[in-house]
């Protein structure tokens, strides 16, 4: 199949939206920012091998490309619009294309996001995505924002994407022991990896409410460490607090606070918000769905310290664990 039936297959599929001007077809898309509204860009790239395993169903990497960029706009606080595509394939695979884009059109429906446009080489197997929002001016949450005496805010829960990691041998296990996992759990595991569930709700719920806000990619200790350090502020997190699946709690006991705290890929939302706002925090998110935990909160000084129950630091079970990730 050539570039250019590719390129129509996908046309074919994506569906438009009102604000899009001129989508997919010509040099560029031209798309209609609402007035009174800042436009929110962020791009995300997944490799096969870095980003997801080689042997991962195109239809997985398709929804996971999406749901990496919906994170950030999420955690932004903007309302999803427009994305492009840029996709570099071994081969013109037409059927890797479908499945890809069951995934990919899948999630962009559901969260009212339309392709507009993108980019389709022959290279090693990478999908770069660029997402586009909108936000109302001066709104938008932002790393740089949290102050001294915040709360330290999570959506759902930690680890489960690094406990399917681990199950899949991709990973090692923090105190290198793989456990036993049942079908059950080995499927929600899976699915937290495979299918993450962008908080754009959670983001737009907590406009006005949140003082920072970050997505949690890399791991909970290296983004709120992010924020620390655009805000100028230290964090205190008490491990025992940060929430946890049954399937994690069951399946890794001990090994659960590592990957919760250090294993990534986890695409839920870490923010900052002052304590007197605890009800109405409680409240918007219960409005957009998902729960949330307080797990410590905001100081002065720089860095994350996470703290063990008897308050003393706490420390992975085995010493570069965190870095390794
Ligand atoms: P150009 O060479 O001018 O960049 P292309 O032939 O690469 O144009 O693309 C033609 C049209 O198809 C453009 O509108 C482009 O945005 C779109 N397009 C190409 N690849 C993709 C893709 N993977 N997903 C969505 N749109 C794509
Ligand atoms: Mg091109």
């Amino acid at each position: 199949m050539a570039e250019f039936d590719l390129i129509e297959s996908i046309r074919a599929r994506a569906a438009g939206r009102d604000d899009i001007v001129l989508g997919i077809g010509d040099d560029a898309a031209l798309l209609r920012v609402p007035a009174g509204h800042e436009l929110a860009v962020t791009a995300d790239t997944l490799n096969a091998g870095v980003h997801f395993p080689a042997a991962t169903a195109a239809a997985d990497i398709g929804w996971k490309a999406l749901a990496a960029n919906l994170s950030d706009l999420a955690s932004m606080g903007a309302r999803p619009a427009w994305c492009t595509l840029s996709l570099s394939l071994p081969q013109a695979d037409a059927g890797w294309v479908d499945g890809f884009l069951d995934g990919f059109l899948g999630l962009a429906t559901a969260q009212g996001i339309a392709l507009a446009g993108g980019d389709t080489t022959r290279g090693p197997l990478s999908i770069a995505v660029t997402a586009m929002g909108h936000v109302e001016a001066g709104a938008a949450l932002r790393r740089d924002r949290a102050r001294i005496g915040d709360d330290v805010w999570v959506t759902g829960t930690l680890g489960d994407a690094a406990a399917a990691l681990v199950l899949g041998g991709h990973l090692p296990s923090p105190s290198g022991v793989v456990p036993t996992v049942d079908a059950a759990d080995a499927a929600f595991l899976a699915a937290r990896l495979d299918r993450p569930a962008p908080r754009v709700a959670a983001g737009r719920a907590l406009l006005g409410l949140a003082h920072a806000c970050v997505d949690v990619s890399d791991g909970l200790l290296a983004d709120l460490g992010h924020v620390c350090a655009r805000s100028g502020v230290g964090a205190e997190i008490a491990v025992a607090a940060l929430p946890a699946s049954g399937a994690l709690r069951r399946v890794f006991g001990d090994d659960a606070p590592a990957l919760q705290a250090a294993g990534g890929d986890d695409y839920e939302l870490c923010f900052t918000a002052p304590p007197g706002l605890r009800e109405p925090v409680r409240l918007a998110l219960e409005q957009a769905g998902v729960d949330g935990t307080r797990i410590g909160r905001i100081v002065a000084g720089q860095g994350v310290r996470a703290l063990a129950g008897d308050g003393s630091d706490w420390r992975p079970p085995r010493t570069g664990y965190v870095h390794f990730l």
